[in-house]
């Protein structure tokens, strides 16, 4: 694996081995790797694609300082477990490489509807960030496939919109599902930063989700969602929201509406640790 710490680097060496856009598979990540990160290195390689992690610590997508001062590091780690998984480069800029003449001079997008709500109400600003360094990053390292997580659903849904906004209509983007802990719980850099008590309880959210999907043809949204609120708030979380919402659009839903595809989404605190994941309900 070759390490890059500037794009004019990784560029040359690019177009010094012919790598051209066709052939690139990219994940971009934030690094504090964990076997998530990793299932979507393995589908870059599975596809044949040279593959590329990014790891950069996105100043502007932190709507909360804290949040951004205490995101796990571990660098050397993440090195090695990329190298185990046969990724071919990795690109670790600085925030200036990123950010060169400060974050105002980095385009920024407009996500409409799709960044008013859930994450993007509780999370101001954090889409415009997403937005700005995906743009930046596609820009640099130009792949042919883009490899993102479901876990992170609407964010996949405002990168689907970016690249929309790009015009670039010949990249592909694939969303890879959702790599979990035996209990359910989705792997999250964030997730280190939980308790051994707090880890106990945090696969209550996904446990939750799997309730949400099985009332589907049957339940009431409402009732199962002030459950799920009531059982959270019993076991010490704040829950931030608790949503169903269209699939396709992520326009919000009152109620079940089948065979409409739905998707089922979470945020809550526990402590001090913000936690999201979503289910797909079908
Ligand atoms: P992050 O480092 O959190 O910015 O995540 C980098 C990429 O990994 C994003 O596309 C995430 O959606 C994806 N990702 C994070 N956690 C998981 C997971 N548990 N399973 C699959 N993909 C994930």
């Amino acid at each position: 694996m070759v390490i890059f710490k500037t794009a004019a680097q990784l560029q040359d060496f690019l177009s010094f081995r012919a790598i051209t856009t066709p052939k690139i598979g990219f994940i971009p990540t934030m690094g504090a790797l964990h076997s998530g990160h990793i299932s979507l290195i393995n589908a870059a390689k599975k596809d044949g694609m040279f593959t590329i992690c990014s790891i950069f610590l996105n100043p502007t997508q932190f709507n909360d300082k804290k949040d951004y001062d205490k995101y796990p590091v571990s660098t050397d780690a993440d090195i090695e477990m990329l190298l185990q998984a046969g990724c071919d480069v990795l690109f670790l800029p600085s925030v200036e490489e990123m950010y060169p003449g400060g974050t105002n001079t980095v385009a920024s997008y407009d996500f409409g509807y799709l960044e008013t709500i859930l994450e993007g109400a509780q999370r101001p600003g954090h889409f415009k960030g997403v937005g700005q360094i995906v743009g930046r990053l596609l820009d640099i390292v130009q792949p042919g496939r883009l490899y993102i997580g479901q876990k992170d659903y609407q964010q996949c849904m405002i990168i689907t919109k970016l690249k929309e906004l790009l015009g670039l209509n010949d990249l592909s983007i694939i969303i890879c599902p959702t790599s979990r802990e035996q209990d359910g719980l989705a792997m999250s850099s964030r997730n280190r930063r939980l308790t051994d008590p707090q880890r106990a309880l945090a696969g209550l959210l996904y446990q939750c989700l799997v309730s949400i999907q099985t009332k589907k043809d049957s339940g009431n949204f409402p009732i199962v969602q002030k459950e799920c609120t009531d059982l959270l708030t019993a076991k010490g979380f704040a829950t931030e929201y608790i949503a169903l919402a269209d699939a396709n659009t992520l326009q919000l839903l009152d109620n079940y509406d089948p065979p409409r595809p739905m998707v089922a989404l979470i945020a809550a605190k526990i402590g001090e640790i913000r936690l999201i994941d979503n289910i797909l309900l079908q």
